[in-house]
């Protein structure tokens, strides 16, 4: 296993999502490897109408099946955002660092898997184990999960080792996510005879004012969970954040339209319930102004998980980089939601990010090392 060339050949297939090229190839490329390593194989084909219609989904799926052991599972996708503006998916190592999309995010930690697993290639597993090759994390793959639950089980109770996270901490919490997109309606007249017309823009303004006094009363509601000093929060913390508005056609027209994107985040004590509760009520609050929930996307919170589990793969990171703590991810995703909520499995994470490997941004890199101690990482914790 030469962690080092899968990893330049994993990074050299541009796996970008939109669209979601080379999956195929990708999935082809890693099965034999995990062949190699004792493990017997299934590509999954995703029906489109598990994909948002979207062709071509494929998850490759690993077993090494032992029915009297406790049950793990291995979470990884193969997906990575879009670049532009840099060599993105031509590998190259400098001072220990291999540059590339998705060097960090998350090819990086395949190849650490793989070391591990190879280790135990002739002897048993103390865990009866598979592993999730998914695509599609990047945008959106909660019903691609769903599907795959069928090809997984048996999933309630078992752990799932989430390699899409940190390295240096083990991570025990996500943040729930309620993002709402709010339609504000008006009439549009010609500027000159605003008296007749309804100004969507100007209307749209008073929501924003109510929920900017909305937003300081979330942001002053802290987890118990504590984060990353790297956060520069101590604590997980709730979020919310206008990121988008758009109204408007040519600046002498009374708009007719205005969009705001409201986002927000939950700590792992809130509930999306009351957390879109909220917020309808403070638009609900300002008078005179038409508006709709134009679109929705939620991912519901999960309680950060307590087992001793956690505390174990802490103690292997002590051992390995000198180094402990378990924190709460100031991020969202469908998989702690799907595991947690759903299925009723136990969602820990480990993976090879850091917060200056720019992960989604130019020169994403990985650290070589870190993706070393990370296999040591697992290879101890499978003892
Ligand atoms: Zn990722």
């Amino acid at each position: 296993m030469d962690h080092i060339e899968i990893l330049k050949n994993l990074v050299s297939l541009d796996t970008s999502v939109p669209p979601g090229n080379n999956y195929a190839e990708t999935v082809n490329y890693l099965e034999p490897l995990f062949q190699q390593v004792g493990f017997q194989t299934r590509k999954i084909d995703i029906p489109p109408a598990f994909a948002a219609g979207r062709e071509g989904r494929v998850a490759l799926l690993c077993h090494r099946q032992d029915e009297s052991q406790p049950r793990l599972l291995f979470y990884g996708h193969i997906d990575v955002v879009p670049a532009q503006g840099w060599d993105a998916f031509q590998p190259r190592i400098e001072n220990g660092k291999m540059y590339g999309r998705g060097a960090a995010d998350m090819k990086g930690s395949i190849p650490a898997l793989l070391l591990a697993l190879d280790r135990f290639k002739d002897q048993p597993l103390k865990y009866n184990t598979s592993v999730m090759i998914t695509t599609d994390e990047e945008i959106s793959q909660a019903d691609q999960l769903r599907y795959l639950r069928q090809f997984l089980e048996p999933v309630k109770g078992a752990y799932f080792f989430d390699l899409d996270s940190n390295f240096g901490y083990v991570a025990i919490a996500n943040l729930g996510l309620v993002q709402l997109d709010i339609l504000v309606k008006g009439k549009s007249v010609h500027s000159g005879l605003s008296n007749l017309g309804e100004n969507a823009v100007e209307k749209a303004s008073l929501l924003l004012d109510a929920l900017m006094k909305l937003k300081h009363k979330v942001s002053r509601r802290k987890s118990k969970v504590l984060t990353h000093p790297d956060t520069g929060i101590k604590k997980m913390v709730a979020r919310l954040n206008l990121n988008m508005i758009q109204g408007g056609l040519k600046v002498n027209i009374i708009p007719d339209q205005c969009r705001i994107s409201i986002d927000r985040r939950l700590i792992p004590e809130e509930n999306v319930a009351d957390a879109r509760k909220e917020i309808l009520d403070v638009l609900s609050s300002v008078r005179d102004v038409k508006w709709e929930i134009a679109s929705e996307f939620i991912i519901p919170t999960v309680p950060p998980l307590d087992d001793p589990i956690i505390d174990k793969l802490e103690d292997i990171l002590h051992q390995v980089i000198g180094v402990r703590g378990k924190y709460g991810e100031m991020g969202s995703g469908d998989l702690s939601n799907i595991v947690g909520n759903e299925w009723g499995g136990k969602q820990f994470g480990m993976g090879v990010i850091r917060t200056e490997c720019n992960i989604h941004g130019n020169d994403e890199f990985v650290y070589l090392k870190d993706i070393e101690d990370l296999a040591e990482i697992i290879y101890r914790f499978l003892l």
